[in-house]
This record gives structure tokens, C-alpha cells and sequence, in this order.
């Protein structure tokens, strides 16, 4: 199934690339399109339904959506749904390593550092049947950055369960233990379900 992704972001799509094999994954800047839809939702789940809505008003095809990010407890749940823009000054976005050297700080001197990654996949098959999944994995933050794989926070989250930052992981790794690959094995169950169906 051509799917479009409702994103920018080069690294979140060749993780959904992977994650949802067979099918093929478009950007819409690939077809020229625009595509900046202001997220201004209260909740992951609700910035994915924008962002997939936002695209499938454009193109009315099968639209994929991730709203993902860092949520930390001794934050009160923060960046969350603000990840991408935590640390942002003037509308610039940090680069990844400035934006981890700045939550490192903020967590100096508490105790609690534990935390988790969270992924919204949203997904709008046709005009009367779209799908929403939220999934998460738990971790803690480190007191450094390690790691040289995958992007954003990920040198600074080690994932509980394995015990080694999300960066340290392979691509597979990643793709089989982190929460977009836990949104993205519920999702391509109902996407699988729908194909039975066609
Ligand atoms: P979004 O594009 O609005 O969903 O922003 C998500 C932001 O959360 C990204 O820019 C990253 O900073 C962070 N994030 C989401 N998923 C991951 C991940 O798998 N690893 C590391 N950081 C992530």
C-alpha cells in the first residue's frame, strides 16, 4: 500500500520505512507538497490525529501520522508532547545535542531520573475508518550522552530493558524494542486486517 507519512523528520521515516515493510512510505515534500500543520493538540495521540488529518485533506489517500517524545517524571511529564521544541529559542529548534546537554541540566540533583518514550501513531485508511495507538517504553536518563545511533534523545535514554542507551542500539534493535516499534506492531495489525477485508 502507498502510504503517506505525515512528517519532516528523514530519521522518524526511515524508522516507519523499516517498521512497516511492504509498503511504500512517502513524504510530502517527495511530491512538492507543503506541509507545516500548526500542533497545537493537549495530547500525543491528539498532534497525530492533526498531523494525519492535516495531509489526508490534501492528498485523500492512506495518511500515517507519529506524534512521539520524552516524557520525564520528575518533570511532570515534560518536554512531552513539546520535545521537539524544548530548549528552542526564537522559533530555532536546537540541534540534538544541545537540546540533551540542556535536559541533562535540568535534571541535575534529582534523584528520580526515571522516564519514557512515547509514540502516537495515527492512521486514516479511508473517509470512514482511521486508527489511533499510543504505546510507550520505560527507561531513565543517563548522567551522559552514548551512543552514535538513531537521533533526538536517544544517547541520553537508556532503555530499561535492556540496559543500554537507545543510541547504543542497532537499527533493528531499536526497531524491535522501542516505542514506535511497539505503536507500529499494533498498527500494522489493524493495516494487515484491512487488507484482508479489501
Ligand atoms: P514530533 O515530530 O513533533 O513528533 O517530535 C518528536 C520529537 O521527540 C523529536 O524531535 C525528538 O526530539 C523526540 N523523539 C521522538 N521519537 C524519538 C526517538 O525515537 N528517539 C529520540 N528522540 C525522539
Amino acid at each position: 500500500m502507498k502510504i503517506y507519512f505525515a512528517s519532516g523528520n528523514e530519521h522518524k521515516k526511515k524508522e516507519i520505512e523499516k517498521l512497516f515493510k511492504g509498503h511504500r512510505i512517502v513524504l510530502p515534500k517527495e511530491e512538492g507538497l507543503e506541509f507545516d500543520p500548526v500542533e497545537d493538540g493537549t495530547s500525543f495521540s491528539e498532534n497525530a490525529e492533526i498531523k494525519a488529518r492535516a495531509l489526508w485533506n490534501v492528498v485523500h489517500a492512506p495518511t500515517l501520522s507519529d506524534d512521539s517524545g520524552l516524557s520525564v517524571d520528575a518533570l511532570s511529564g515534560r518536554p512531552g508532547i513539546y520535545s521537539a521544541r524544548y530548549g528552542e529559542k526564537d522559533g530555532e529548534k536546537l540541534p540534538d545535542g544541545e537540546r540533551n546537554a540542556l535536559l541533562l541540566k535540568e535534571m541535575e540533583g534529582k534523584e528520580n531520573r526515571s522516564a519514557h518514550f512515547v509514540s502516537s501513531l495515527y492512521f486514516i485508511f479511508d473517509e470512514d475508518r482511521e486508527y489511533s495507538v499510543t504505546e510507550k517504553v520505560d527507561g531513565y536518563l543517563s548522567y551522559t550522552p552514548s551512543g552514535k545511533n538513531g537521533f533526538g534523545y536517544d544517547p541520553i535514554f537508556i532503555l530499561s530493558d535492556l540496559n543500554r542507551s537507545m543510541a547504543e542500539l542497532t537499527e533493528d534493535e531499536k526497531n524491535m524494542y522501542s516505542h514506535r516499534a511497539k505503536s507500529a506492531r499494533m498498527m500494522n495489525a489493524i493495516i494487515k486486517r484491512l487488507e484482508e477485508e479489501l
